[in-house]
């Protein structure tokens, strides 16, 4: 019973009540029963939505009551608002709740009046690695979907953030949740924690496998579900569910195939709606198209209309929370979804089919077969407590021997076990690096006593690997300067170690820039670009801003300089500069892009930052791929319409606000390390960084970094005579609002962010204001 938890808060009972919570699931009782209201560690193993989350809230709100503080660690930014939101309900009860995912480098120091905090682990290590004072404080640290620790990306990152959390507070409580995974108590005597490892469900859940006509599930029985012809096979799934007035999340493997496969399924959906449903899907549609103009916006919307969305982590925030919302509210009746949705956003359905098993991995070369762990995680998704009698997922074969195979392979398999990836090459370099940085190791045997407290260290007996990769990255990392050997064999970071660490970079992405940086400044590179003025005859710079330095802009003026100094780099240099780092995703060239990027390659040579590499370099593709980036970017800052940026490219809006995101972070980062290595460049990688912050020319930076004001505004306000921000706070009202095409609301907050005195647009006539836009 809810009344009977020892360490919780007075008013919880109740307030579990009022949402229906009356008593524990049974692994949330046996989570209690180990203590985890009363500070003891613990790992839940326990299916998809069977309560994970209540377990990590009691945990925390009894630490707080304790008078502690607690934070909860999330694997996607996305999980991290919706955790929030989640947490938020407490705040009527006097507890505040913090988040934090902005900007890696921001320190978050508000966040220490907070008495639960929710980030994902990347933000969490770069809060330690930034000295927030008030880790020190924390009394119980949550990890949510801790089996990504296997992760060859991220997992590291989570391992070794949670190992520094412990080591900062050794009485630290760890609650770490997992979804169901092979080893679960590899994971509990890691973190020297009771284990709860429970196959419970709240709802039955009913695997199958469909073939021909009919489902086949996993206790032996069939039913028929028969195909129309030229129907697919989806398709007659969906349709079935319908006239059982229930839901289908369909999963594909990817986000182009999400898209297709909702605009298809709309129209077996469309016939099903009631009248008063289409009404309502059109009002969410439109909602839709007004959060941005673009033909994902678009196509979203035409899906929604027929009672169809499609998800993925190409939408925006806005789009993909309609899309949710309406899907639990019943509207929508079936959503294709690439597998983040699966990651833990809660989006129940009757049944879930599992369309694509395979996905195309690019390092393995071809499609590789989903994992157990991910494919029951989506399954997990199926059946709606309290709503649906019970939950059903379905694989779908097409020949008699997938149907064995999949059956084999997934319905009776036992999900892996996760193992430890910290040690790889960039894992190591980063997190070596960071941990010496911040003072968790100052000796080779430190980091390897630091070591210890890894998963990787209890999964292995055998320290070989893990010594012999730390060595080589120390190597690398004193090789680059960002550590040095002391007399006594101790290790520390030097000044650009510590940067580096700080401002979050990869110390590979780190050198990168620098080299390039570096070569800019020595005139490396500028033989073909200057008639065969060759940079080897001119000294190096050797970090220190050569004297008598000038700018650009003097050097035009004065022919004789212009031998001795190089004008600043381009954005589209320094933009190709950030894009080549391991810190940016790649894009990947299709057919046909190769021959386009190199002639732009060699078009634009001049304005690299450090060689090129041969076309006979296996690292010119990657090169290439680079450039594709950077003129992604370079559109982007040039104005270029963003719907016109997702078709050149073949990419979501989501996806350029994720890469201009990305450019900007490590243009940031480039501006610190040009500033601190005083190569004079600082400047052109600030301007270049604003630029592709707000998407515009570089005569608009300061008009389009006015709140609310935006790149098309900006456009506007400067075509009517308004060039700064100045002239936008002196500016004569009605010529703003004409700008701004007679939006009265819209001119009120400009003119008021930009300080006008009087932001009123009282006694101004919209319409007569307006006409010089009209023409
Ligand atoms: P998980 O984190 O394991 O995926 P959630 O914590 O999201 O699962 O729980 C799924 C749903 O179950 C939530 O809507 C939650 O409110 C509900 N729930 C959790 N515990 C209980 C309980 N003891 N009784 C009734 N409903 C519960």
């Amino acid at each position: 019973d809810v009344a009977d938890i020892p360490g919780v808060p007075e008013w919880l009972p109740e307030h579990l009540q009022g949402d229906g919570i009356e008593s524990l699931y049974p692994p949330q009782a046996e989570a209690v029963d180990a203590g985890v209201t009363q500070g003891e560690n613990l790992v839940a193993s326990v299916p998809t939505a069977s309560g994970k989350t209540l377990v990590a809230t009691l945990a925390m709100l009894a630490s707080v009551e304790r008078g502690g503080k607690a934070l909860y660690i999330v694997p996607l930014r996305a999980l991290a608002s919706e955790k929030r939101e989640e947490f938020e309900q407490f705040e009527q009860y006097g507890l505040e709740v913090g988040v934090s995912t902005g900007n890696y480098e921001s320190e978050g120091g508000w966040l220490a009046t907070k008495d639960i905090v929710v980030a994902t682990s990347e933000k969490v290590d770069s809060l330690v690695r930034n000295d927030a004072p008030w880790l020190d404080e924390l009394t119980c640290v949550v990890s949510d979907e801790v089996h990504l620790v296997d992760d060859p990306n991220r997992g590291p990152t989570l391992e070794v953030t949670l190992a520094k959390l412990r080591q900062l507070n050794p009485d630290l409580q760890t609650v770490a949740l997992s979804a169901t995974i092979g080893n679960a108590e590899a994971l509990a005597e890691w973190l020297d924690a009771a284990l709860v490892d429970s196959d419970w469900r709240p709802i039955e859940l009913k695997k199958g496998v469909h073939y021909g006509q009919a489902l086949h599930l996993e206790d032996g029985s069939q039913r028929e579900l028969p195909v129309r012809n030229s129907e697919k096979p989806t398709a007659a799934i969906v349709r079935d569910t319908l006239e059982d007035e229930g839901s289908t999340l369909v999963f594909v493997n990817s986000r182009r195939n999400a898209e297709a496969a909702a605009g298809r399924l709309s129209s077996t959906v469309e016939p099903h709606l009631t009248p008063e449903e289409r009404d309502q899907l059109s009002e969410v549609a439109d909602e839709i198209r007004d959060v941005s103009d673009t033909d994902t916006s678009d196509d979203l919307a035409d899906a929604v209309e027929g009672g169809a969305a499609f998800h993925h982590a190409g939408l925006s925030s806005g789009h993909r929370s309609l899309v949710e919302d309406a899907f639990r509210d019943r509207l929508i009746k079936v959503v294709s979804a690439t597998p983040t949705l699966a990651a833990g956003v809660n989006t129940p359905s009757r049944r879930v089919v599992v369309r694509d098993w395979r996905r195309y991995d690019g390092t393995a070369g071809g499609m590789q077969p989903l994992s157990v762990l991910e494919v029951h995680q989506m399954m997990g998704r199926a059946g709606r407590p309290g709503r649906d009698p019970y939950g059903e997922a379905l694989l779908l074969a097409s020949s008699h021997d997938e149907l064995d195979e999949l059956f084999e392979r997934y319905v009776w398999a036992e999900p892996e076990e996760i193992e430890s990836k910290l040690a790889a090459e960039p894992a190591l370099r980063t997190h070596i690096l960071a941990t010496v940085a911040s003072g968790f190791a100052n000796s080779r045997e430190g980091l390897l006593e630091f070591l210890e407290q890894t998963l990787h260290a209890s999964q292995n007996a055998d320290r070989q690997q893990l010594e012999r990769v730390m060595d080589d990255m120390i190597e690398y990392l004193e090789v680059n300067e960002f550590l040095e050997r002391e007399d006594d064999g101790g290790l520390a970071a030097t000044s650009l170690g510590h940067t580096v660490s700080r401002l979050y970079l990869d110390p590979m992405s780190a050198a990168e820039i620098i080299d390039g940086l570096r070569a800019w400044k020595r005139g490396d590179g500028r033989a073909r670009a200057d008639d065969g003025a060759s940079g080897a005859d001119r000294p190096a710079a050797d970090g220190e801003e050569p004297p008598g330095f000038t700018t650009a802009g003097e050097l035009a003026d004065d022919a004789d300089e212009e031998a001795a100094e190089r004008p600043d780099p381009t954005a589209m240099g320094l933009y190709h500069l950030v894009a080549r780092t391991p810190d940016m995703y790649e894009l990947y060239l299709r057919s046909g892009d190769e021959e386009e990027y190199q002639m732009l390659a060699f078009e634009r040579e001049a304005e690299f930052l450090g060689s090129m590499p041969s076309e006979f370099d296996p690292a010119f593709e990657d090169w290439l791929s680079a450039l594709k980036t950077a003129r992604l970017l370079e559109d982007w800052a040039s104005e270029v319409d963003e719907n016109e940026i997702t078709d050149r490219y073949g990419v979501g809006p989501g996806d350029v606000r994720g890469k201009v995101e990305t450019a900007q972070w490590l243009l940031g980062a480039a501006e610190s390390l040009a500033g601190e290595l005083g190569l004079g460049l600082a400047p052109a990688v600030r301007e270049a960084r604003v630029r592709a912050e707000h998407g515009v020319r570089e005569e608009l930076t300061e008009l389009a970094g006015v709140r609310s004001v935006g790149r098309k505004r900006a456009r506007r306000l400067y075509q009517a005579g308004i060039e700064d921000r100045e002239d936008l706070r002196e500016a004569d009202k009605s010529v703003v609002l004409g700008a701004l095409r007679g939006r009265e609301r819209t001119a009120e907050t400009v003119l008021e962010n930009a300080g006008h005195r009087d932001p009123s647009m009282d006694g101004v006539d919209p319409d007569d204001s307006a006409r010089p836009d009209d023409g």
